[in-house]
């Protein structure tokens, strides 16, 4: 990896500008808007507190929502700043305008070892269109730049990618070199057996993926609703089950290259089916499947059954690498979440490095516990997918190489 990082940075005294995601889902109760979910800003504490001990002045940089270019307080980030505030046992400044005099005073009086958060990014139209000119602004703000936001580190915006032109040093931050060493570092020349585990909802979510991790991959295992597409391709029927019919050639298309490859390409030997999507629905296996008798007509499945468990935890035990996304049936209700379960488990129990990328995988991964059994939960959905596709992200492009 030879991007500069913020452990290469001299930052004593100087106004670091540091691009986090901030991007938490909130609720509003009684017109007092509630952050729901903070792992997002948890998971940049080490960077400000990095930058904090070192004797930074530190003006964040984030967006939050959708306010499509234009000032409106629905999204404003100053909740954000007392939450921060909060976690950071330290007071938080709060700019309401992310360029000009107003932040120049503000950072003016800064302290080292100061942060201040800056206003959405995104109330200016300039940021997502990634303009010349407000990406000049706000680095005429500060000295460096970090960036520490790899869950939109695939938008080429202003302050994730277009401002680091106009400072002389563009730094990775804790989380963003984090991101890279899993999710592109352990996985170039990766130890193995390499298994990748590929579920969720739909095939065609993660055909770049499969694509470009066939190249490295010795074994897939396939689950989720994906798999039923595969099911078509192979004349195993497939009842109510959600099936991509645009996607079976491709999906005949991709079992020939795992076949011409000698990559292994596991599909599940039996499912859960139901009649009914529910928390109180009582699913039954289907038993061994084939051309013969698949899902049954009429019934959905919804999960894998106890044989494909059985064989894919074998296959998670033998592994040294293994990388994981999308959940492999509907986890979100508890009579099909069997075996997502089992997967997260059986990845807690491995040695090997076990990686989860994607934003479902990663939320089932915590609620059933594992969340710090495993070697790595990515924090970003599109990022690491694009990642993974073997995509260069324009927010990690943009940044200095390391001399
Ligand atoms: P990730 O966010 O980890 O990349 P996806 O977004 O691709 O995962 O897919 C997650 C969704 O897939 C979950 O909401 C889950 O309910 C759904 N899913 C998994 N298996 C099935 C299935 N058999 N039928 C319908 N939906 C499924
Ligand atoms: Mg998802």
């Amino acid at each position: 990896m030879s991007k500069l990082s913020v452990r290469d940075l001299s930052l004593s005294g100087k106004r670091v500008l540091l691009r986090v995601d901030f991007n938490v889902p909130t609720e509003v109760r009684e017109g007092v808007t509630h952050i729901t979910d903070d792992t997002r800003i948890q998971e940049s504490l080490p960077t400000l507190q990095h930058l904090r001990a070192a004797g930074a002045k530190v003006i964040v940089m984030a967006h939050f929502g959708r306010p499509k270019g234009e000032v409106n307080p629905k999204y404003t980030l100053h909740p954000v700043a007392q939450h921060l505030s909060h976690l950071l046992g330290a007071a938080v400044g709060f700019s309401p305008e992310s360029t000009g005099a107003v932040p120049a005073k503000m950072i003016s009086e800064m302290h080292n070892g100061d942060v201040l958060l800056l206003e959405n990014m995104r109330f200016h139209a300039g940021e997502e269109g990634n303009d010349a000119a407000f990406a000049k602004e706000l680095a005429a703000l500060g000295d460096v730049y970090v960036n520490d936001a790899f869950g939109a580190a695939h938008r080429a915006h202003a302050s994730t990618a277009g401002i680091a032109a106009f400072v002389p040093q563009a730094a990775m931050g804790l989380l963003m070199e984090k991101e890279l060493q899993y999710l592109h570092g352990e996985l170039r020349e990766p130890a193995r057996p390499f298994v990748v585990i590929l579920g969720g909802s739909k095939v065609s979510d993660k055909i770049g993926v499969i694509k470009a991790l066939m190249e490295k991959a010795n074994t897939f295992l396939i689950g989720g609703a994906m798999a039923y597409t595969f099911f078509r391709a192979l004349g195993i029927p497939t009842g109510k089950s959600r099936v991509e019919a645009d996607k079976v050639d491709l999906a005949k298309e991709i079992l020939a290259l795992a076949e011409a490859k000698g990559v292994r390409f596991l599909l599940p030997v039996d499912n859960l089916e139901t009649q009914e999507i529910s928390a109180t629905a009582q699913p039954r296996p289907t038993g061994l499947v084939s051309p013969e008798k698949g899902i049954s007509e009429d019934w959905e499945a919804v999960d894998i059954g106890p044989e494909t468990i059985a064989r894919y935890r074998a296959e998670i035990a033998g592994a040294k690498t293994v990388l994981w996304n999308g959940p492999v049936g509907i986890f979100e209700l508890e009579p099909f979440a069997n075996g997502t379960k089992a997967i997260a488990a059986a990845l807690a129990d491995s040695d090997a490095v076990t990686i989860i990328g994607g934003g479902d995988s990663v939320t089932a991964v915590k609620q059933f516990g594992y969340g710090d059994k495993v070697s790595f939960c990515s924090t970003g959905g599109g990022a690491s997918l694009e990642l993974l596709e073997g995509k260069v992200l324009p927010g990690v492009a943009a940044l200095s190489e390391k001399i």
